[in-house]
């Protein structure tokens, strides 16, 4: 069964074909959590990863989603989402090596460590190997006991970057030039996941703060071809570090995409960044994506 029959079958309305807030490899509902019917579309099944996302108030299950708008018990509709054919598997990494993409031979799944770092920061693990598919390291040479972030791009890992979880002179380590098929510094950090409005920031830790609709520039050194996609987005808002370093390079993008059709707005949080962010902090700043 497709989502979309199941939508169909329990009368749970979805945006009309052509809409703008369609967007490939998206169906878009209303979320019943924050704007049950108000037909405003703010939240979007993933065809590929058979997960949902609200634009406004974040990720939720797919279990809750459908109970709040069915009202059928949890048994039914863990029944109803295990039919569910239209999950393609996510791009196995490894696959793409031959020679092209080199992922370090040490990347396994997350340890204790891995996933106390992330709690401590305030991700939930399990989403953050869902929607990121972050992985961990452990013991291994120069990356040892770091995150793994594989870097996407139009739904394919195309390079990778890693975050220390301990303390380090490098909070991030990078592929080599050799060891990607696009240059990391060329693309956005979740890009695949943005719509008609794009917040800017500057690191993966950032993006994952506050979810789909963010992007990152892997520093506030911007690239050239990083600006020429950002244009593309109507809606623009930039929110690196809150250090005045960060916010000339930050002013400096604005003076940039301002030049542009669409719309380019700077925004300074009070955290020193959305990864620190307090929850408060991070809605307000959501509600640009709706
Ligand atoms: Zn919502």
């Amino acid at each position: 069964m497709k989502f979309t029959e199941l939508l169909e079958e329990f009368d749970i309305p979805r945006a009309p074909e052509g809409n703008e807030h369609q967007t490939v490899g998206w169906v878009q509902i209303d979320c019943p959590f924050c704007s049950k019917d108000s037909h405003h579309w703010r939240m979007g099944y993933n065809i590929s990863g058979g997960y949902v996302n609200c634009w406004s108030c974040g990720t939720h299950s797919l279990a809750s989603v459908l109970h709040e708008w069915t009202n059928l018990p949890y048994k039914r509709i863990k029944e109803l989402i295990e039919q569910l054919d239209d999950v393609i598997e996510q791009p196995i990494m490894r696959e793409n090596t031959k020679g092209i993409l080199g992922i370090p031979s040490c990347v396994g799944h997350l340890r204790d460590v891995h996933i106390r770092y992330l709690s401590t920061r305030r991700f939930d693990y399990k989403e953050i190997q869902r929607l990121w598919q972050v992985k961990g390291i452990a013991i291994a040479g120069r990356l040892k006991w770091r995150l793994f972030i594989p870097i996407l791009h139009q739904n394919r890992v195309v390079s990778w970057t890693t975050r220390a979880i301990g303390k380090t002179m490098y909070r991030y380590l990078s592929a080599e030039p050799h060891e990607e098929l696009i240059p990391h510094k060329n693309i956005l950090y979740g890009g695949d996941y943005v719509r008609h409005c794009v917040i800017i920031t500057e690191g993966p830790l950032d993006v994952w703060a506050i979810g789909p609709g963010a992007v990152a520039t892997f520093g506030s050194n911007y690239t050239q071809q990083q600006v020429l996609q950002l244009i593309k987005i109507p809606r623009r808002i930039v929110c690196y570090d809150n250090d005045r370093e960060a916010q000339k390079q930050a002013q400096k993008l604005c003076d940039t995409l301002g030049a542009f059709e669409g719309e380019t707005i700077n925004v300074v949080l009070d955290a020193k960044d959305p990864g620190e962010a307090k929850h408060k902090e991070l809605k307000k700043l959501r509600k640009f994506l709706t």
